[in-house]
């Protein structure tokens, strides 16, 4: 069967298809850059992760971006409390997150956009909207008026017609049951950072910097929109009722939400100060490979209870693959392809893809890589896996590890890239080439230290690793 997808907006499970066939337009909610992001927050992004590296082996072309909340209540109020800009706040936040995902072998989407740097175009929407009567002002902010958008609730499936017209909402995040008119943009206040603006001075609210990025990035309907679950509501169903509103068009043809990462049954968050950041479990000892293979091992439409044994159990299954790697790459194997061998590692890729395809359900996937793992193992203890099984097991793990990422040794600190090492050789030519040869050799010096060693041949610069 082909992808699909759970939609929340039908509440169905639908096949998925980009509207132009060929390239998926994907818009991620990512951090609010206040705090280290916990590993709940990263149980979301590996979800998207997945869910891109999906998408690419499936064959389609990709446009993901993914938004970076660098001005908010939150942030102002802390970096108020530190005396620093939000800027400055922010910043070491930002860095931290892009090692986490670093750490966690997450790709970056093609783009990463900060709000801070979207405050014209937050302006530019909300003129739309003001010129299409979904605004009104008041005390210097303005707000969405609910009722003039006859969708609303859409999402969430929620019912607001018994919603009292006028009741607002000045704060960034609440309930469903407060559903109101919800603010666009802030009048300044003292102390906050404020931008100048046809609006007044002032700041933009949460929820419009998604929809005026995602637009102005991907066009006004995405293919896919994906958060975490509690991001339904209100801020997905805020987007949806900004971005419509302006565009006359549906937002977002897809809407996939990452189920949350749980302590002893409630939601880790931050405000409940029940969370472990990637940070905490490194010093902890426990490898990222090990954290990414817990947090992608449960679908991602389940709850995911979060349990240290649950890690210790994670690493002990990922030591059962890379065992298995191990034996496939230096155990000695003869003879033709044993049949039955290649018959399991082929029903394995298939039932792999095929779990992947049914709304990236991990668990089964994974099933479908240990059975394989199971039956070879047992097929090699009994001389039934020939020299031709080899190649195949090896494409499937390798395939496997496309997608989860987790088998591959991690670099050791301090490595060099090929990329660098090939930037710093070049820089070696131009020393010589300018005589500079205290420079050369400092550069032959420091590239033999991370051992990389240069041979000068008549074509140039041959280099290898130790
Ligand atoms: P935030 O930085 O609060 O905007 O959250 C970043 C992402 O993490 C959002 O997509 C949230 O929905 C998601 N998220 C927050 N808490 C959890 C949790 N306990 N489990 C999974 N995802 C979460
Ligand atoms: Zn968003």
């Amino acid at each position: 069967m082909a992808l699909r997808f759970y939609n929340t907006l039908s509440q169905q499970v639908e096949p998925f298809e980009p509207q132009d066939g060929k390239t998926v337009r994907m818009y991620t909610c990512g951090p609010t850059v206040y705090h280290y992001v916990h590993i709940g927050n990263l149980r979301t992004f590996t979800f998207q992760d997945l869910l891109r590296r999906w998408l690419l082996y499936r064959g389609f072309e990709l446009q993901h971006v993914m938004n970076i909340t660098d001005v908010e209540d939150k942030i102002i109020r802390k970096a108020m409390e530190e005396g620093k800009t939000i800027q400055q706040y922010t910043s070491q936040y930002e860095t931290a997150f892009l090692e986490d995902m670093d750490r966690l072998r997450m790709q970056r989407p093609e783009r990463l956009v900060r709000a801070t740097e979207h405050i014209p175009e937050m302006v530019e929407a909300i003129e739309k909207l003001a010129a299409g009567g979904y605004t009104y002002t008041s005390d210097g902010s303005v707000y969405y008026r609910i009722s003039k958008f006859p969708d609303y609730g859409k999402l969430s499936h929620i019912d607001v017609s018994g919603q009292r017209a006028g009741a607002r909402v000045d704060v960034d995040e609440y309930d469903k049951a407060d559903a109101r008119d919800f603010v666009l943009w802030k009048g300044r206040r003292d102390g906050e950072p404020y931008w100048d603006s046809s609006l007044g001075a002032g700041r933009p609210g949460w929820h419009i910097e998604c929809s005026a990025m995602a637009m102005k990035y991907l066009g006004d309907t995405l293919d896919i929109h994906a958060g975490g679950i509690d991001l339904t509501f209100p801020h997905h169903e805020n987007e949806i009722a900004q971005a419509e509103a302006v565009s006359g068009k549906p937002f977002a043809r897809y809407w996939l939400h990452a189920e949350h990462l749980m302590v002893e049954s409630q939601k880790m968050a931050k405000s409940l100060g029940n969370f472990y950041t990637l940070r905490d479990l490194l010093e902890g000892g426990y490898e990222p490979e090990v954290i990414r293979y817990l947090l992608a091992s449960v679908p991602y439409r389940k709850k995911l209870n979060f349990t240290f044994d649950g890690l210790r159990a994670a690493a002990t299954a990922l030591e059962r693959l890379r065992n298995y790697k191990l034996r496939l790459e230096t155990g000695k194997f003869s003879g033709d392809a044993n049949s039955a061998a290649l018959d399991a590692t082929q029903k394995a890729r298939a039932a792999f893809d095929e779990a992947l395809d049914d709304d990236l359900n991990t668990a089964e996937a994974l099933g479908a890589i240990f059975e394989f793992v199971r039956e070879t193992n047992t097929a090699m203890d009994e001389g039934k896996f020939g020299a031709g099984n080899a190649k195949p097991a090896q494409e499937l793990l390798d395939h496997f590890d496309s997608i989860f990422d987790v088998l591959r040794p991690k670099q050791k600190e301090g490595a060099i890239c090929d990329a660098e090492v090939e930037a710093l050789i070049a820089e070696r030519t131009q020393a010589k080439k300018t005589r500079n040869f205290a420079r050369s050799d400092e550069i032959r010096g420091l590239l033999a230290g991370k051992g990389i060693v240069l041979e000068d041949t008549k074509d140039g610069v041959r280099w290898k690793r130790k």
